[in-house]
């Protein structure tokens, strides 16, 4: 059975590893697709911010851990899904599915209220490894 898992963060790392342990080896054919190649850990993006930790820091290389645990790895984005053939498009690839898990997190709008910084407005988002290094740099100035 071929499982395909989009995003390896905290949500698509533990179904992989989950699914590993569950499925038998010849049951089981797993590639994750991330478009980051490291897996980092969100709640210590504070720390970024304020320059008591760096990103390398509190994240870790995605295709070492994976491979270590014979789980396929691809780095990508994924840009379209088409169900009715089972197929991922990537900006690296197709790939085939049997079974598809989506696990791409979240997106906060913050853009859609008026005057909330960091889109419309002064201040800054914890959110995402980017906007804490974007974080640190303003405070530090
Ligand atoms: C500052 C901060 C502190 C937090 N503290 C805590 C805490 O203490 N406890 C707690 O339980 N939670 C905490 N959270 C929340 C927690 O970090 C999130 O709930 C968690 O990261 C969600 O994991 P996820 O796997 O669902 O998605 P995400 O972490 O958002 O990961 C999404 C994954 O999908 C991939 N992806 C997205 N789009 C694509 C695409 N098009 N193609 C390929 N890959 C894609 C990304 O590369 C990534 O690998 C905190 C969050 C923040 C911001």
């Amino acid at each position: 059975m071929k499982i395909l898992i989009v995003g390896a963060s905290f949500g698509g790392m533990t179904t992989a590893y989950e699914l590993r342990k569950r499925l038998s080896s010849g049951q089981r054919d797993i590639t994750v697709i991330s478009k980051d190649p490291r897996f980092t850990f969100i709640p210590s993006l504070p720390w970024v911010a304020l320059g008591s930790r760096s990103l390398d820091q509190i994240s870790f290389d995605l295709a070492g851990s994976f491979a270590r645990k014979d789980i396929e790895f691809v780095h990508a984005g994924v840009t379209r899904i088409e169900p009715e053939t089972r197929q991922v498009f990537t900006d690296a690839g197709e790939y085939a599915y049997d079974v598809l898990v989506i696990a791409t997190g979240h997106r906060s709008a913050n853009e859609a209220v008026p005057g909330l910084g960091p889109f419309d407005g002064p201040g800054h988002s914890l959110m995402s490894p980017p906007e804490a290094e974007k974080a640190r740099s303003a405070f530090s100035i």
